[in-house]
């Protein structure tokens, strides 16, 4: 790999509070989106000439649709509880990756517009108009947020920075200047069906492909299924899954357990993502478009179930969103909506999660599993932020942190936690969720993974761990790349499946 242009952090014993070092992120600039990809979503392709006027427009309808915006810009006392739990203010140590500086950015032109004190005494309210600079400072700074809601848990007024992070990035896409990389995965998700832009030839080689080496390795013929009309559960999963490593391994998880369990699945090469990244840009009917594929793709089909791979943004949008959004599980009354509704199988949670799936075939006695399979492995697990605090799993509170470390201690016998403070609803993100997980973002996502890394090196010291599992696409993504600058093997990094996919009996 190729030497870094920046410093990488030191890793110490402890996650420390940086002194406070101005500026020094604010050469960060992500590409913006071309003209063909800005095109395709609607939105202009450069800084169009009346910019502030459709800023503060834009910024007013979306006061006007989202009250919890109008009042998180109100609610701020700057008590300071939150200016130190952000990774990237961690990791970086520039005071506008504090949340409620992240906040004041946009704060600052609100109390402008919007408020009566900030329109007659803008200076005594700290007020300010909105100027270029304050927009490039918007493009820099919300491009340094993952939106992974850490801050919100210890804001006594659980004010959501990423809620203001994705009203930031909405009103930049309005006027022109959207981030390349997020951009261009939502064209391909609507033009192909997958964040890849993967056509679904290629899909079924591959699958065709990983039937063959699991047969091989196996002596059992596992099947990968495409587009089976009738298919009890229709899976959707991460493209990530079918190409990359160690994703793939879950996916031949996932397949194992179903071949296990004989429940017949399919997958759909229509809607063949589960991420779905019109969260990140916060704009919903993107959110709804990309939503839909998989509401059409189950009609289609004729699936009794639905449920989710290992992605953890995806699953904030389906346990969350979906329903409003499509009429999944509930909600929806259009008659796409309640056609649906009636399709699928209520003894089932819908949509479910994979985890919570295999956990429970496994505690009924309907797939075997041998832990000691995994004994080379000494494992923690990476609670991932939009699972961890944007979502549930199962019938119980707190079900999202429980059910995934169930399943991993069925398959593994050697397992540790990293520190509390880092895990659970206080999990740190790995630093690339959010829309960051491009390369010309580096030095925010190498910096941002600075407290994970952290607390993985003393787990590692500590227990001599040498897996971390995980349930995210991106956290896979973004670990595999990063944590070898903190001198771990990218070979630690796996998906919990891939540790299920090894324990499961097949015969
Ligand atoms: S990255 Fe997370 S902790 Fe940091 S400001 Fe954004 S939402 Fe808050
Ligand atoms: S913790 Fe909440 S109220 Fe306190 S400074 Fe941060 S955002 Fe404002």
């Amino acid at each position: 790999m190729a030497a870094a242009d920046f410093d990488i952090p030191e890793l110490k014993d402890d996650i420390e509070v940086p002194k406070l070092r101005e500026g020094v992120m604010a050469h960060v600039k992500t590409f913006p989106a071309p003209k063909a990809v800005q095109d395709f979503m609607g939105y202009p392709h450069e800084l169009v000439e009346d910019w502030k006027e459709r800023a503060i427009e834009k910024m007013g309808d979306l006061l006007g649709k989202y009250r919890s915006l109008k009042v998180f810009l109100d609610a701020c006392v700057h008590c300071g509880a939150c200016t130190d739990k952000c990774h990237y203010y961690l990791g970086t140590s520039d005071p506008k990756n504090m949340p409620v500086a992240r906040q004041d950015l946009m704060r600052q032109v609100y109390r402008r517009y919007f408020t009566p004190a900030g329109k007659l005494f803008p200076k005594l309210v700290g007020a300010k108009d909105l100027t270029k600079d304050i927009l490039d400072e918007w493009y820099s700074y919300y491009h340094q947020c993952s939106e992974c809601r850490r801050c919100s848990v210890f804001c006594p007024y659980g004010i959501d920075t990423a809620e203001i992070t994705m009203a930031g990035r909405e009103i930049l896409n309005h006027v022109g200047i959207g981030q390349k990389y997020s951009n261009e995965i939502l064209g391909k998700v609507q033009k192909i069906g997958n964040n890849l832009g993967l056509p679904g030839p290629a899909l079924e080689d591959t699958l065709a492909g990983l039937e063959e080496d699991i047969e091989a390795d196996t002596g059992v013929p596992v099947k990968l299924p495409m587009d089976v009309k009738g298919a009890e559960v229709l899976l959707i999963t991460p493209s990530a899954d079918f190409f990359s490593e160690p994703h793939v391994e879950s996916l031949i998880g996932y397949a194992k357990v179903f071949h296990a369990a004989g429940i017949s699945w399919t997958l759909s090469s229509y809607a063949s993502e589960a991420g779905n990244f019109g969260l990140f840009n916060g704009n919903y009917e993107t959110m709804r478009n990309v939503a839909m594929r998989i509401r059409d793709a189950a009609l289609e089909l004729g699936a009794k179930r639905i449920v989710v791979g290992e992605c953890g943004h995806a699953w904030r949008v389906a346990y969350s969103f979906w329903n409003t959004l499509t009429g999944i599980g509930y909600g929806g009354d259009d008659p796409f909506s309640i056609e649906l509704q009636k399709q699928l199988d209520p003894s089932y949670p819908q949509p479910q999660h994979i985890c919570e799936l295999t956990n429970d075939l496994i505690k009924q006695g309907k797939i075997q599993v041998d832990p000691s399979v995994n004994d080379e492995f000494v494992v923690t697990y990476h609670d991932s932020c939009n699972v961890a605090r944007a979502s549930r799993m199962g019938t119980e509170p707190g079900g999202q942190f429980e059910i995934p470390r169930e399943l991993i201690k069925a398959v593994v016998n050697n397992y540790h936690d990293m520190a509390d403070g880092t895990i659970r609803e206080a999990t740190f993100c790995c630093g690339g969720g959010g829309g960051l997980l491009t390369d010309d973002l580096m030095e925010v996502r190498v910096k941002g993974a600075l407290p994970r890394a952290t607390a993985l090196n003393n787990v590692v010291k500590e227990h001599q761990v040498n897996f971390l599992a995980l349930i995210c696409a991106i956290c896979k993504a973004q670990f595999t790349k990063v944590l070898p600058k903190y001198g771990f093997d990218m070979s630690m990094v796996g998906g919990v499946h891939q540790l299920v996919g090894r324990a499961v009996k097949l015969d």
